[in-house]
């Protein structure tokens, strides 16, 4: 099928990327081989940025997740990989991490296409999907275990071995660094692996599928199920699966849990957010400015630690709000691919018309709104940032996730008041506190209930930071060390000396 592609995708493709994109291999990845999916559900890969269908693809079926978790099943019980010397999985993790970073200027493209953001923000979750991939590489040659000081007639240790089959279930809005927050510490631990992507933007997994058979890494390793829903769904109740990572909303995550429930699989949730920056008058409001709008106009608002919720002190309230705005308005609002973009468009027309509604209904619950930009002339599913003031505890707006360009203001009398209003989320993903007054620091940041604090700074993510959320934002923590624990079981073994 040729592609379908807007004239400014046309214009800015890499041969490579044009060439990949006239025959993408979006069929199930199942035992080292891609192989037609056995189902009639079609399903569309639209360009945002243009509502063009690019292509389409046909939804993995039960029986394709049937036979993907079996090829991994076989894969981890013959020991193809997890008896390998871990210097070998090593060896071949890098090698993964160095083809993904040879062909990172196509899978940029790829990404930014599918998701819709700007290629500047898509060169970053390149770049970081290939650092955690090295990150994790390190990590096979450094799983090590205890000896136990039990009674001394015993000798007794307490050995840390692979789970087993580890699936992933991944939304839209970061799909390869998402994907590699889970894959690369299961592979690196031994484990066995079955992804299924949103079906919203299946592109660069696709093509991360091909590298994993160029790296060398065995047949029946890493196994993708692309499809929506339902193919989600087949994962989450097949049994033979002894982990199930997943990152997406509240409520799918809620399902997922209890159908693992079933079948008694281990689970950890990366779910939603609602996350609040506290700004006091002390702060350095320059800087914090520029801190605000990084957390909540990347990605044009669809991220899962969005900083949402601006939580300011009432006395700097309208000074930095008209400041704030005044620098959103610089933001040029166009196709991810085109070069000037610096922000992008919602993933869907169903994503675009949700945000619109919330924006509705703030207005009749009498909160002001404020867009930042006109909307371009172009057919994409766009939103301008918009920053919504006179916001109080309770409105809808302020307790919904609105995964979107979307600023919440409510103003604060002294610390107290501040963090009640920040903790009265359901959520408690990600925070932050910008002030230069070390104690206040130190006292706000013990206080709020969040996964992540961070102080006068804002998203920083590297391999080695635990990332995960506390309340209705899930369990579990992904990155550092804190997910070779997710990826491995304790064993202990006693010897009668
Ligand atoms: P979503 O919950 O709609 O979908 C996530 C994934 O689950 C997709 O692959 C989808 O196909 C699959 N799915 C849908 N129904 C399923 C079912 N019944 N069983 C199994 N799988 C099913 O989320 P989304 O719209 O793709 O992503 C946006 C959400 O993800 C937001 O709520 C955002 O906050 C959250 N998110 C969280 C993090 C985090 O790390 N905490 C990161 C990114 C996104």
């Amino acid at each position: 099928m040729t592609a379908h592609l807007a004239p400014v995708v046309r214009d800015a493709l890499l041969p490579t990327t044009h060439s990949w994109l006239e025959k993408p291999p979006l069929e199930p990845f199942i035992d080292g081989a891609f192989r037609a999916a056995r189902s009639e559900d079609r399903i569309a890969v639209v360009d945002p940025g243009s509502g063009l269908t690019v292509t389409e693809f046909t939804a993995a079926s039960a029986q394709d997740v049937e036979d993907a978790v079996s090829a991994a099943r076989t894969a981890f019980d013959d020991g193809r990989w997890s008896e390998l010397d871990p210097e070998i999985r090593e060896e071949k993790l890098r090698r993964l991490a160095d083809l993904l970073e040879a062909d990172a200027d196509t899978v940029t493209q790829l990404e930014a296409l599918d998701t819709g953001k700007p290629l500047a923000e898509a060169r970053l979750d390149i770049r970081e999907a290939v650092a955690v991939l090295r990150y994790y590489a390190g990590w096979a040659t450094k799983v090590e275990g205890s000896v136990i000081p039990a009674p001394r007639r015993f000798y007794a240790t307490a050995t840390r071995e692979p789970i087993g089959v580890c699936a992933a279930i991944t939304p839209w809005n970061y799909p390869l660094p998402i994907l590699m927050y889970k894959l690369a510490p299961a592979l690196a631990c031994g484990n066995t692996f079955v992804a299924k992507p949103s079906e919203q933007t299946v592109l660069s997994t696709a093509y991360f599928a091909q590298l994993c058979a160029a790296a060398g890494i065995p047949d029946g390793v890493v196994n993708i199920v692309p499809g929506a829903g339902a193919t989600g769904a087949a994962l989450t109740s097949t049994p033979g699966i002894d982990k199930i990572a997943f990152t997406g909303s509240t409520r799918t995550g809620q399902a997922v849990m209890r159908a693992a429930a079933d079948t008694l699989t281990k689970v950890t949730l990366e779910l939603g957010g609602k996350s609040p920056q506290l700004v006091f008058a002390d702060a350095d409001l320059d800087a914090a400015i520029d801190g605000v709008m990084g957390g909540i106009w990347t990605n044009a608002g669809q991220v899962c630690i969005a900083g949402s919720r601006l939580i300011i002190d009432r006395r700097i309230h309208d000074d930095f709000v008209a400041e704030l705005l005044n620098r959103t308005r610089q933001l040029t609002l166009g196709h991810g691919l085109a070069s000037a973009t610096t922000l992008g468009p919602l993933i869907s027309s169903t994503q675009r018309d949700r945000v619109t509604s919330l924006l509705e209904q703030a207005a009749t619950e009498n909160a002001d709104i404020q867009t930042a930009s006109a909307l371009p002339d172009a057919d994409g599913f766009f939103v301008s940032p918009t920053v919504v003031t006179g916001v109080r505890p309770g409105h809808t707006i302020e307790r919904e996730e609105v995964f979107g360009p979307v600023l919440s203001v409510l103003a604060f009398d002294g610390e107290d008041e501040a963090l009640r209003l920040a903790n009265s989320s359901a959520y408690g993903l990600a925070s932050s506190v910008w002030s230069k007054d070390a104690s206040r620091v130190h006292r706000v940041a013990r206080r709020l209930q969040a996964g992540t604090v961070w102080v006068n700074t804002y998203g920083v993510f590297h391999p080695t930071l635990p990332f995960g959320g506390v309340k209705a934002s899930g369990f579990g923590r992904e990155l550092g060390s804190a997910a070779v624990d997710h990826y491995t079981e304790l064993k202990t073994t006693v010897i009668d000396l």
